[in-house]
């Protein structure tokens, strides 16, 4: 197929998308999806955003989707290689999660209630060990 008709296809397909138009079936599975995601996860962090932006550049999601990926494919040469090149648009150095102050903003805005700098901390000392 081309990509034309991929981007007919899917025109075609919004259009006819409505709110509420799934099933309940549909939403169960998408729930039990999430939550053996989560479940597999190291954080249950479900990437809200809500605690951003952090006032010290902390890119709290970002840092806990690469945690994650690690742990959920054990494959952690990626992940770490990831967080620790430095490269604009995937994580800059200033974004890690050595730069958190532990000012606590964060931890009141989080609907998981998570202990963010105490992950950031596990998270840094583990995406930056050494294969
Ligand atoms: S505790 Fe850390 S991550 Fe949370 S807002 Fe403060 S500096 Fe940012
Ligand atoms: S508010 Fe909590 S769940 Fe949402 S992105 Fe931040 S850490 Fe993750």
């Amino acid at each position: 197929m081309s990509k034309m008709q991929q981007v007919v296809e899917n025109i075609a397909y919004a259009e006819h998308s409505q709110p509420h138009n799934l099933i309940a079936d549909e939403l169960t599975l998408i729930e039990r999806v999430r939550d053996a995601y989560l479940s597999l996860s190291q954080v249950s962090c479900t990437a809200c955003r809500y605690c951003m932006p952090c006032p010290n550049g902390v890119d709290i999601p970002r840092i806990f989707d690469l945690y994650n990926e690690a742990i959920i494919y054990d494959d952690y040469h990626h992940p770490r290689w990831a967080y620790s090149s430095n490269i604009p648009g995937i994580l800059k150095e200033e974004n890690r999660a050595d730069k958190c102050i532990k000012c606590d903003q964060c931890l009141e805005k989080c609907p998981q209630k998570l202990p963010i700098p105490e992950l950031l901390e596990k998270a840094h000392a583990f995406l930056m060990a050494k294969d």
